[in-house]
């Protein structure tokens, strides 16, 4: 189908320029495949042109997909808002979950791994732009979210992740993946048994070149892939 072409296409593109943006900054990269709302055979059709990541921003839709095998051969990151009743059928079930911002969340999710015998992977979400309506711990409260993780059994917290404000005006991105960078770099000083500061999660269809060149590890990138969302689908 044309439709499925189309996102191998652009999938591979982005691969592409991913690593060249990888290479000028002399770092690796890794692209996580942003997925709500694509189904299972737009799923496998990234895949297939080489995605190895997947994102997924709800439980129940990422339940779902798993069902069909939607994800098989690649890493499952959950990257949505986390409701602290959806904890349960998330844990164990995805390699890194890229949104927790409060010690009540690092709590169940360490308590549910525990539980499983295994432990969970994650990042802490840093609302860099200080946004009302946004999730993310505020870029003040993070060394302290940091200290509560590294008292949380269960968890093992890899780096951080950020969704900035949309913004038009030139270099007003740069600066909040520039201060992302910064608090990244003031985590990783802290030494702490299960806390690295490894993973810099930031960048999205618009500007992942830049957020690579900005200090980013790890790009989101769904619209670039799978074309824009129909929100009425
Ligand atoms: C949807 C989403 C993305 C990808 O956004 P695009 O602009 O479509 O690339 C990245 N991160 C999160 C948390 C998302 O929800």
């Amino acid at each position: 189908m044309e439709e499925l072409s189309l996102i191998r296409d652009n999938a591979r593109r982005v691969l592409e320029r991913a690593a060249a943006a990888a290479q000028r900054a002399g770092r690796e990269v890794t692209v996580v495949a942003a997925s709500k709302m694509n189904d299972t055979r737009r799923v496998r059709a990234a895949y297939e042109a080489g995605i190895r990541f997947f994102g997924e921003n709800r439980v129940q839709e990422l339940e779902g997909k798993l069902s069909e095998n939607a994800y098989e051969g690649a890493s499952l990151h959950f990257i949505g808002h986390l409701q602290k009743n959806k904890v349960k059928n998330l844990v164990g079930r995805v390699d890194l979950i890229e949104s927790v911002d409060s010690p009540e969340l690092l709590r169940l999710i360490g308590r549910k791994a525990e539980e499983l015998g295994t432990t969970q992977d994650v990042l802490l979400e840093v609302n860099i732009g200080m946004e009302e309506a946004k999730s993310g711990v505020a870029p003040r409260e993070l060394a302290a979210l940091v200290d509560e993780a590294a008292k949380t059994r269960g968890i093992f917290v890899r780096g951080l992740m950020t969704v900035p404000p949309v913004e038009t005006e030139k270099g007003k991105t740069e600066r909040y993946f520039e201060q992302m960078r910064k608090l990244f770099i003031d985590m990783g000083a802290k030494k702490y048994d299960n806390v690295t500061m490894s993973i810099l999660s930031m960048g999205m269809s618009a500007d992942f070149e830049t957020a690579i060149a900005c200090g980013s590890n790890m790009v989101r990138v769904g619209s670039a892939i799978f074309g824009e969302r129909h929100y009425d689908r």
